[in-house]
């Protein structure tokens, strides 16, 4: 008995030692010694037949070759771990004289560089920025603006409804009711209102179901139109060039009164007449007018005390005018053959 244990003992050790490569060969060795099925394990299983008296020197000769090849294969083990990592370590040479990945570095998109330019404008003449829900409750995109709901204007502004109440925003001007809204009443206004709009509309070179507009809105005591005119002139003077006429229309908005278009000499022909400016020489711009007494009522402010003038304007409007486009949907194609001209 003897004999066959130092055999299988001597024998599994020069297999161990053999092992050069493969972790999965010296497995093998292992199950095939040790295992459950394995040759010293089968030994323990035939104890019965062995004397009683022989038993336990046979049971520590077994154990004691069993440790023995356990730490041989431990040890194996970890040469053969260390021998893969040194080869890995080898093979991955790192070459630190490859040129490396370029970074590609994105920029503003043209509609966020125009409305940055429209915001830095007015914030130096003292308005604040503010922001509205683009879902918008119809009362403050509505009814606060002086559109109740049988109003023949709300045409204009066709909508997506989420229920009766709740709407996509049509305009930037709910942002005017909130802000008055979150103020003292009577007390004082300058600010502005970016953001995206929603209209049910066509999808071609000059309309979008959702387009970019800023709003504006002062309110104070003794605000006249001349205080508009003012303003929207050192406007548009700085957005597009300081020689650009600007000419002021009669209009009609509900929430103004009274209401007028603002146009600007064409920039692309300089007023001589061309198919953007349909030969007029002159490009609507945008829609202005002194805010009416029910829009300051439906908010808390006094129209006896206090006067305001209020203002809308497409923001891709004037973007392709800066930028000579014909086709609004270049905003939101996202070609980046397109993008990248900017
Ligand atoms: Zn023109």
């Amino acid at each position: 008995m003897e004999e066959k244990i130092a055999k299988i003992k001597s024998e599994a050790g020069r297999k161990i030692d053999s092992v050069v490569k493969s972790l999965e060969d010296l497995n093998d060795i292992r199950v095939k010694v040790l295992g459950k099925k394995g040759e010293l394990t089968s030994i323990l299983r035939g104890m019965k037949d062995i004397a009683e008296t022989e038993r336990p020197r046979i049971g520590q000769i077994v154990n004691d070759a069993r440790r023995e090849l356990e730490a041989l294969i431990e040890e194996k083990n970890r040469e053969l771990k260390a021998k893969m990592l040194t080869s890995k370590l080898e093979a991955e040479k790192l070459d630190v004289t490859l040129p490396g990945r370029r970074v590609v570095r994105g920029h503003l998109h043209p509609l966020t560089v125009t409305m940055n330019r429209i915001k830095h404008i007015f914030m130096e003449m003292g308005y604040s920025v503010e922001e509205g829900p683009e879902v918008e409750r119809d009362h403050f995109n509505f009814e606060a603006l002086n559109l109740p709901k049988d109003h023949p204007a709300r045409d204009m502004q066709d909508s997506f409804y989420i229920t009766e109440e709740i709407l996509m925003r049509t305009h930037t001007s709910p942002v005017q009711a909130r802000t008055m809204q979150a103020h003292e009443p009577n007390s004082p206004i300058r600010m502005i209102a970016p953001g995206r709009v929603y209209r049910r509309d066509d999808y071609d070179a000059t309309h979008s179901p959702m387009f970019t507009q800023v709003e504006g809105l002062v309110v104070d005591q003794g605000i006249r139109f001349s205080d508009l005119k003012g303003t929207l002139e050192t406007f548009l003077r700085q957005i597009f060039n300081d020689k650009v006429g600007v000419r002021f229309r009669p209009s009609f908005f509900p929430f103004t009164e009274p209401s007028t278009e603002v146009d600007i000499s064409c920039v692309i022909c300089q007023g001589d007449g061309c198919r953007v400016c349909k030969g007029t020489g002159w490009l609507e711009i945008l829609g202005a007018g002194m805010v009416h007494p029910n829009v300051l009522k439906a908010s808390g402010y006094d129209p006896e005390k206090v006067s305001g003038f209020a203002f809308g304007m497409g923001v891709e409007r004037i973007a392709m005018l800066s930028y000579g486009m014909d086709d609004l949907r270049l905003f939101f194609d996202n070609d980046v053959r397109f993008l990248e001209q900017f």
